[in-house]
């Protein structure tokens, strides 16, 4: 598929992508990640026990080692950074045939941080001017729905 695409120009370059659509990208072989992103020894344990795919899988595994997850923090036995760890998010990857489970969410954490910024889900994107406004937003679909009226056509350039 890469190779039909490079033969007719063709190039996935997307002006502005959702949170939602980042999200979705290949966690491996990203396409804003720079060289030296990936390590394939290292990230063996991510892709084959942890079945890491896409971005949302990285951000997921890499939660419990965020300095702001409450939800570790107000549990009995919270995250703590080390091999042994017995938090129920270490237990589980565990069971998953994973042997250092802190390891592997710094490892995500990493990859997720080298991603550029313009393809990154912690960047918010600029405002482009151009999006509708929520209440313009309901009107057209108050409009397509009823078949009446008139529908603005959306500028924005987010996809
Ligand atoms: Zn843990
Ligand atoms: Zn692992």
């Amino acid at each position: 598929m890469l190779k039909i695409a490079k033969k007719y120009n063709v190039s996935f370059a997307p002006i502005k992508l959702s949170k939602n659509l980042k999200k979705q990208l290949p966690a491996w072989c990203h396409l804003g990640a720079p060289p030296k992103t990936y390590n394939k020894q290292r990230d063996t344990c991510l892709q084959n026990n942890h079945k890491a795919q896409k971005i949302k899988h990285l951000i997921k595994i890499s939660k419990k080692i965020s300095p702001n997850n409450n939800e570790t923090t107000n549990d009995n036995k919270k995250h703590y950074p080390r091999r042994n760890c017995a938090c129920k998010y270490c237990i589980k990857d565990r069971m998953k045939g994973c042997e250092n489970p802190h390891k592997c969410a710094t490892i995500a954490k990493e990859i997720l941080n080298k991603i550029n910024p313009k393809l990154n889900t912690k960047m918010k994107p600029k405002k482009d001017g151009l999006s509708l406004t929520h209440n313009r937003k309901e009107k057209n679909q108050q409009a397509h729905e009823r078949r009446r009226g008139e529908i603005i056509f959306d500028p924005t350039i987010t996809t």
